[in-house]
């Protein structure tokens, strides 16, 4: 637990086994409550963890009045029904996010369905498609849900003591993704936004929207010209320096756009093809396609559509079909 800014403490909460390590949740003090900003999985080493560290500020569960989740992501949406239950906090969203926990979390049998096709029109090979499918499944165990009671648009004001946080609609890493903007302290709460060294991952998928990479950049422009002295990401750690950040992070997905449409500049080919040929994570690059985690290969073959698509609305890419499977060549 740190105290990031006076009032503000960011609570880090474990994700054990995967290279994320930790997500930040934030605790932001008001007169006698206190608002937390998204939440971990729900599994006993993160809820052990809150605990210990609400403990260490000496409040409890019931003095948390307000919960507003970034993103119904399971790190960071994952405890909100415990939480909710255990505060009788008002637990807040963005509408698109509250449209997704039926599909993900509750009756998701439609959702695989449409993986399933979706993975195989992209040229996903049979043998690997049961894998793929069903490489979120697990995440569904760490997550309690909960409907929010507040539904957020953009626009909104959250207030406590004397905080006042604007709700900035950031969609691109999720379609309804916010972002808390501070303008007195100029913090800004980031979810996985805009992280300090990782690029948040972008992926195309059935509940996307049609050009997640596009909404994603347009969402960097809508943070680029706030003024901000601090950045609480959702993972790793605070830093300054947001529009330097935010031009690393949009060049970094040009030049991934040129390494894409280099693979496809002979023939045209599947997303599956493209992904399988391009490199992955510094953590995974040393890997060979095959040896990769099913969990791994999907967000890979995600992200890869997402830049193909980018590049088909801003004109360097044409999308063909043929026998029911979706293929990309330079326009
Ligand atoms: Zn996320
Ligand atoms: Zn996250």
């Amino acid at each position: 637990m740190t105290e990031v800014v006076p009032g503000i403490y960011q609570l880090p909460l474990p994700l054990p086994n995967i290279y994320l390590k930790h997500i930040n949740t934030y605790l932001v003090q008001g007169n006698n409550e206190y608002l937390l900003i998204d939440t971990g999985w729900n599994m006993k080493e993160a809820f052990d963890s809150l605990k210990k560290q609400l403990d260490e500020i000496g409040i409890d569960f019931k003095d948390i009045s307000q919960i507003v989740i970034t993103h119904v992501h399971p790190d960071h949406y994952g405890l909100a029904g415990r939480l909710k239950q255990l505060s009788q906090a008002k637990l807040a969203m963005h509408l698109i996010e509250r449209d997704f926990i039926d599909s993900r979390y509750i009756n998701m049998d439609n959702l695989l369905q449409q993986m399933e096709q979706w993975l195989h029109i992209n040229g996903v090979p049979t043998d690997e498609l049961p894998k793929l499918q069903m490489a979120s499944v697990g995440m569904r165990k760490f997550v309690a849900p909960a409907l929010p009671d507040v539904i957020l648009r953009g626009g909104e004001t959250i207030s406590i003591g004397s905080f006042s946080f604007k709700v900035l609609w950031t969609p691109g890493h999720s379609p309804g993704h916010i972002c808390l903007y501070e303008p007195t302290q100029e913090i800004l709460i980031a979810g996985d936004h805009i992280l300090p060294t990782i690029t948040p991952n972008i992926g195309l998928h059935p509940q996307s929207g049609s050009n997640p990479l596009g909404d994603y950049l347009n969402s960097l422009n809508i943070v680029k010209p706030l003024s901000v002295n601090l950045i609480l990401p959702g993972h790793e750690h605070a830093f300054t320096g947001l529009q330097p950040r935010v031009d690393e992070i949009s060049q970094h997905h040009e030049q991934r756009n040129a390494e894409i449409l280099e693979t496809i500049k002979a023939e045209a080919k599947t997303g599956y093809q493209v992904a399988t040929e391009i490199t992955w994570l510094p953590e995974i690059a040393e890997t060979s396609w095959q040896d990769l985690a099913s969990e791994d290969k999907r967000i890979a073959l995600l992200e890869t559509l997402a830049h193909l698509e980018s590049m088909r609305f801003s004109g360097k890419v044409d999308k063909v079909s043929k026998d029911s499977t979706i293929y990309y060549q330079p326009a």
